[in-house]
């Protein structure tokens, strides 16, 4: 056989396999298990270590490339694409110039929790709002030079908008599955605009998946939901990126939200090949925050069980409204192996750090909200020190859920909640007439100064 790029590894029994021997739904036949992309120079490889991609070189070439008016060099994800060799002709890549998010400080709320300082990876700042995107160019990229006409995922609305984008980007037909009712407008609007076949399930998003696999078993359909290994070799890259933005120094401890379970997986293994390359002497702590009424993961950590055992999710996050996350056990071997932790938030403290991350005059949506809250939790544990470097990561954009951000102002999330009330900024409703608008400000005016 000729010498390959890659190939896909079972994460259950090691057992490997060519890449284009994957069933439809990406789960090994025997073990049940996900598959990961394994390089020649994956730690994991068995074959020499020659051809390894060199460290130094590379920082050169990638921080050259930011210059460049190529699209695939303009991507924040293909701009790495010496760390993610899948597809045959990098020239294929479908991209909207995804990744290049800002890495934002957080003073007041740093401040608040006692640390010296806090920083969040905006990931909605990416084309359709949510790191999704990232992911989504590089699956849907292997979809379209493998020729697949119709790419198909079911989902809680951002991965939905993403495939939906990059799909219309390279002229494919897509469909969606998502939950009826349960899906913010933003995203479900994103699926519309940019053509999908969107079908609303009278389902959760676990019903949602099911019926995808049985649609994707009978059709030469792509599945692009996040068990395709694909979509985690984009989302890595933000681990590359960040570690760009700090100079190569690495941060301390990421924290991100967890409800497939994808993201915090690929920012593991994006880390790890940092770490086994040489860009960086070690890996940052990664801890995952659930939604306290989808935590699975969580109670998998507490009870310290064997088996994960499926939660029938409920949350206003609607993002990771997930009771039976598949990439699970990649998410719990990152934790473990790097010293993170698995947390929930409850509604009101997601609530409540959604306002504090607004006030910062940045904004996210509510499911990346609980990174705050988590922080918050880890803090008082005696897990994060004051001196150490956090990254949040903010997953998706603030306008993907405007009605949720309504909702708070009206007071009807987190009601009697002390700690909210500073935040709360209700529109007030005046007649137009200068005498009364005058006095309303000046009254307001007052109480600030
Ligand atoms: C998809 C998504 C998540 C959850 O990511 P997983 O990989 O499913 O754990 C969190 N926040 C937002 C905004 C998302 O779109």
């Amino acid at each position: 056989m000729t010498s390959r790029s890659h190939q896909l590894r079972c994460i259950g029994d090691g057992e490997r396999i060519i890449p284009d021997a994957v069933s439809s739904d990406f789960r090994d036949r025997t073990t049940g298990e996900l598959y990961e992309v394994e390089y020649p120079w994956s730690e994991s490889s068995a074959e020499p270590a020659a051809n390894r991609p060199n460290a130094q070189a590379l920082r050169h070439l990638w921080a050259e490339r930011r210059d460049s008016t190529l699209p695939i060099d303009q991507s924040g994800v293909w701009r790495y694409r010496e760390l993610l060799p899948i597809l045959k002709d990098d020239h294929h890549a479908v991209t909207l110039r995804e990744g290049n998010t800002p890495l934002y400080d957080l003073p007041r709320t740093a401040r608040l929790l006692g640390l010296d300082f806090l920083l969040a990876k905006h990931q909605g700042m990416n084309p359709t709002g949510s790191f999704k995107d990232t992911g989504m160019t590089a699956a849907l990229s292997v979809a379209a030079e493998r020729g697949f006409q119709w790419v198909a995922c079911a989902s809680t609305g951002n991965t939905s908008a993403a495939m939906a984008a990059y799909a219309a980007r390279a002229g494919l037909r897509a469909i969606v599955f998502i939950p009826e009712g349960k899906i913010a407008w933003g995203k479900l609007s994103q699926s519309m605009d940019y053509g999908a076949l969107t079908v609303q399930l009278q389902t959760d998003f676990d019903g949602c998946v099911k019926m995808l696999a049985e649609l994707v078993r009978r059709h030469p359909i792509y599945l692009l939901n996040s068990v395709n290994p694909y979509r985690l070799e984009g989302q890595k890259t933000p681990a590359i990126e960040m570690c760009e933005q700090l100079d190569w120094q690495v941060p301390d401890h990421v924290i991100v939200p967890g409800g497939n379970l994808a993201n915090g997986s690929a920012l593991g293994k994006g880390f790890g090949e940092l770490k086994h390359l040489g860009f960086i002497d070690r890996v940052p702590k990664i801890s995952v925050i659930q939604a306290e009424g989808a935590n699975p993961l969580f109670q998998w950590f507490t009870n310290a069980e064997k088996l994960l055992q499926p939660v029938t999710a409920d949350t206003r996050a609607t993002a990771i409204r997930i009771g039976n996350p598949a990439s699970w056990r990649k998410a719990a071997r990152v934790i473990e192996a790097t010293g993170g932790w698995c947390e929930q938030a409850s509604e009101q403290e997601i609530a409540v750090a959604k306002a504090q991350i607004g006030a910062e005059g940045i904004g996210c949506e509510p499911a990346s909200a609980v990174t705050l809250a988590g922080l918050k939790k880890l803090h008082a544990q005696g897990r994060v020190q004051p001196g150490e470097r956090v990254v949040l990561l903010l997953t998706g954009h603030t306008l993907k859920d405007p009605e949720y951000t309504i909702d708070f102002h009206k007071n009807l999330l987190a009601t009697g909640v002390d700690e909210a009330e500073p935040y709360r900024k209700p529109p007030m409703v005046l007649p137009a007439d200068e005498a009364t608008v005058l006095r309303a400000l000046e009254a307001e005016m007052a109480v600030t100064a």
